[in-house]
């Protein structure tokens, strides 16, 4: 794949398993067209940063994982396409638009807001650009996690997807929750519609095992991801997860702090069993 490849596939170790991982929101490659106005360390606050390497060890069990290179301030594949701040546009859009409480925040499709609630842009964006965000990262990203659900469900005849994330420790400006500590880990199936209670349950039970304090749509009930590709009527499960970030990194500098090899044991540990409950469920 090439450097500007806008996702990564990183391919089972020997048996597959009808459980994918995608980190959507731990990109670092800045296109050149991005053209944010904070300094980039204030912009990069808003990756989950090491995600996609802290789940990688979870291929050696059987697991897909889906990385997306691009960063979600540029556009977000975990907001709906209609999910678009027209205050952000110089000229008129030619799709649907539907406000939602994330584009309230800032935090919807395309970033209006950094970290910390300072505009991400000194300038209206165009349309065109807009869209060439959507053609070029977007589309391809949840096009390939299609590809890889639809494929494993046809073999397995159902499939699991866990959707990783991190999140503040602190709630910020720009979140549900501003000022609140959160828990070591929050699980979301937007109120238990995109799983079975079963595999959400059974992630639960595995972290408390490992000594973590758990939530559960509370605050961060899963957006739109495990919504497009959670289906549990279909045997399509889908659900979120955020680790909180003082968990493994300082969020100021993003770099991994003492606790990151322990997290990566005890995320290695996770994927074990829950390829072992994929491996019940079929
Ligand atoms: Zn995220």
């Amino acid at each position: 794949m090439s450097d500007d490849a806008p996702f990564l596939r990183h391919a089972p170790a020997g048996e597959p398993m009808p459980l994918v991982l995608d980190s959507p929101h731990s990109g670092e490659r800045y296109p050149d067209d991005f053209d944010h106005a904070p300094p980039r360390a204030d912009v990069r606050r808003a990756e989950d940063t090491h995600v996609a390497r802290l789940w990688q060890g979870a291929v050696r069990h059987g697991a897909t994982l889906i990385e997306a290179c691009f960063p979600r301030a540029y556009v977000d594949p975990n907001r709906s396409l209609d999910d678009l701040d027209p205050d952000l546009l110089a000229d008129a859009w030619d799709g649907p638009l539907e406000r939602s409480r994330k584009t309230e925040q800032g935090i919807g499709l395309i970033w209006r807001l950094a970290r910390g609630g300072v505009p991400m842009y000194a300038r209206k964006l165009r349309a065109e650009e807009v869209r060439h965000r959507i053609d070029r990262c977007y589309l391809p990203y949840h096009g390939a996690l299609s590809t890889e659900l639809d494929r494993l469900h046809r073999r397995f005849g159902a499939v699991w997807l866990l959707d990783c994330h991190s999140m503040p420790a602190i709630g910020d400006v720009n979140s549900d929750d501003p000022g609140r500590a959160r828990d070591d880990f929050v699980l979301g199936d937007r109120d238990g519609t995109t799983c079975a209670p079963e595999f959400t349950a059974a992630v639960a039970s595995a972290l408390r095992d490992l000594g973590y304090r758990v939530a559960v749509n509370d605050p961060y009930k899963g957006v739109e991801i495990v919504r497009r590709h959670g289906r549990p009527g279909e045997r399509r499960h889908g659900l979120q997860i955020e680790i909180n970030r003082r968990l493994y990194m300082d969020e100021e500098t993003l770099i991994p702090n003492t606790g990151y090899a322990g997290l990566e044991a005890d995320l290695d540990r996770l994927a074990a069993r829950l390829c072992a409950f994929v491996r019940d469920h079929l």
